[in-house]
């Protein structure tokens, strides 16, 4: 993948998910690592969309006749919530399909800056050093990312909210888009609300869960599933000892009481108008 340490390639990757308990003894299934062993096998898929009209979208997952795609849901620092539209868009796309999403590159704010290297222990391509005690950013390394902003502890390093992100969701629901492209009806989602924590699973640690687990939802509209699990996670009180800082009431956005600054929701309203899904749906107990 994208990313360095023990999923830089697909055997240190396979290696990752037995150690995580995902080998065949246990699902019943190979592993796949499905953009190859260095990342290269690839398809292009046209979408024809604002961002993209074409994405690149790992080999073996084009190939697949149809998918089952198991996402756990959860917060995210940039795009608010992680659930199958991001999971479909970041878990299919190879390196340079990954990269072309993450095109928002984070900076530093020099007078906040104690040059305490945190940041530069995280970054994941060494793009960050610490000179005369301020953190710097080679953008041309970045890969944004966002770790570097996440473990900063004098929130020093930002991005631009009001240009970036809006664009990053976008890009990802246009991945996301291509990914399933041709495979209409023969794709099936669920969505794990199990141990909802504030950030994105990537992270090399967890925090305390945000609401009370929920449940597994299931579906076949990528769109209408998250809509769903974000309405479910809203509607739960909030847990007075996690990272929510607001918003501990039921019906109130956790993801912007933990993430002020980022509308997650803005992935449904744009799947919705590139006609990935519905952001409707009707909640079956079984
Ligand atoms: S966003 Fe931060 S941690 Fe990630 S690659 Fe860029 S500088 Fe490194
Ligand atoms: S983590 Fe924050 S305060 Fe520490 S060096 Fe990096 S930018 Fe500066």
């Amino acid at each position: 993948t994208l990313y360095m340490g023990a999923r830089s390639n697909a055997v240190e990757h396979i290696g990752t998910a037995i150690s995580h308990g995902f080998d065949y003894a246990v699902a019943g299934a190979p592993v796949i690592i499905a953009d190859g062993l260095n990342g290269k096998n690839i398809r292009m898929v046209k979408i024809a969309k604002k961002h993209f009209d074409e994405v690149s979208i790992a080999g073996d997952i084009a190939a697949a006749d149809s998918m089952i795609v198991l996402s756990h849901f959860k917060g995210h620092i940039v795009s608010g919530f992680g659930g199958a539209i991001k999971n479909l868009a970041m878990g299919c796309a190879p390196p340079d399909g990954k990269r072309a999403q993450h095109n928002a590159r984070p900076f530093t704010i020099p007078e906040k800056c104690t040059g305490c290297a945190s940041c530069m222990k995280v970054c994941p391509k060494d793009a960050i050093t610490v000179k005369k005690k301020k953190s710097v950013i080679d953008h041309e390394l970045c890969i944004g990312c966002f770790e570097c902003m996440h473990v900063c502890p004098e929130h020093a390093i930002e991005i631009d909210w009001e240009t970036e992100i809006p664009q990053f969701m976008e890009r990802m629901v246009e991945y996301a888009y291509g990914a399933v492209k041709g495979k209409e009806k023969k794709v099936g989602y669920m969505n794990f609300l199990i141990r909802i924590t504030p950030d994105c699973d990537c992270f090399p640690y967890s925090d305390a869960p945000i609401v009370p687990d929920i449940g597994i939802l299931a579906s076949k509209d990528p769109v209408a599933i998250d809509a769903a699990s974000f309405d479910l996670v809203n509607q739960q009180q909030g847990y007075a000892d996690s990272l929510l800082t607001a918003h501990h009431h039921p019906g109130e956005d956790k993801f912007t009481g933990v993430h002020e600054q980022t509308d997650g929701y803005r992935q449904v309203r744009y799947a919705v108008e590139i006609g990935m899904g519905s952001s409707k749906y009707e909640l079956i107990r079984i």
